[in-house]
């Protein structure tokens, strides 16, 4: 899945392009990436995009983690050219190759959850409320990026193709509905999302493009030879060391041994 997925859907922001105040964007948004780090509810509403293309909606992004160390003996995160930037990604290489030549499946290697790309999304929000235990305060006035995963960008996608809701229902500046996000770490299934039935009008001094982060600032930067470079400080042979990896049976002394948090993306 992709935003190229969604590409017919946004014919309808031809009618629409007038409400939008389309300048160029600026980029100083640091703070404003929202990663639902803690259990509880989310309501959020989502904003069109700003390309007529819709290629700035749901800007996708792939991470690996675990497979360097750093300083401090955390877990180094890089950038996966493959998903992010569709070019040849090492890594994934090294793992494709690895399931092809053991003719097995990712589930098969214990030690893949930690080293396959992760996928994940980024997506212009209004954060409406958070309702949980976490140190996070919704503030709807401040324009955001939602990191989402898979699951929820799905989500998005299926109600945008939904004849009872369609891009008026999820992304209409007037009628666009208020998105709920639920995360509990102890599902099987982190986030699960629901549409709330709650217009949720974006407010006039918002609709100004130059007031909202552009995606594309915040995605990992790593292109397929800065990634060959890291590989080749850190391994002797690329495939054999990162099947080991895989496999869990660390050759390198300095692999950490923590266990990833999924919702923890350090780099951005
Ligand atoms: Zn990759």
């Amino acid at each position: 899945m992709s935003n190229l997925v969604l590409k017919d859907e946004f014919s309808w922001l031809k009618e629409k392009e007038k409400e939008w105040d389309y300048e160029k964007t600026n980029n100083t948004f640091k703070d404003n990436l929202i990663k639902m780090r803690y259990d509880g509810v989310y309501k959020f509403r989502v904003v069109p995009p700003f390309q007529k293309d819709g290629s700035d909606f749901m800007v996708q992004f792939g991470q690996h983690w675990n497979l360097f160390p750093k300083a401090d003996g955390g877990a180094q995160v890089v950038g996966c050219p493959k998903i992010t930037y569709r070019q040849e990604c090492p890594i994934c290489s090294a793992i494709d190759e690895l399931i092809r030549t053991k003719r097995r499946t990712y589930q098969d290697f214990n030690g893949m959850n930690g080293i396959a790309a992760q996928r994940r999304y980024l997506i212009r929000v209004i954060f409406i409320d958070y309702q949980g235990q976490g140190t996070i305060t919704a503030d709807p006035n401040s324009p955001k990026l939602l990191v989402a995963p898979v699951t929820i960008a799905k989500y998005i996608q299926d109600k945008l193709r939904d004849e009872d809701y369609g891009p008026d229902g999820i992304i209409g500046i007037k009628t666009g509905q208020v998105l709920r996000i639920k995360r509990d770490k102890n599902k099987r299934e982190y986030y699960t999302a629901d549409v709330m039935g709650t217009k949720y009008e974006i407010p006039k001094d918002l609709l100004s493009v130059e007031q909202w982060p552009n995606p594309y600032d915040f995605i990992p930067k790593e292109s397929t030879q800065d990634l060959y470079k890291i590989l080749s400080e850190n391994y002797n042979d690329i495939d054999v060391d990162i099947a080991k990896i895989a496999m869990s049976i660390p050759t390198h002394n300095a692999i950490p041994q923590q266990t990833k948090d999924f919702d923890e993306l350090d780099k951005l």
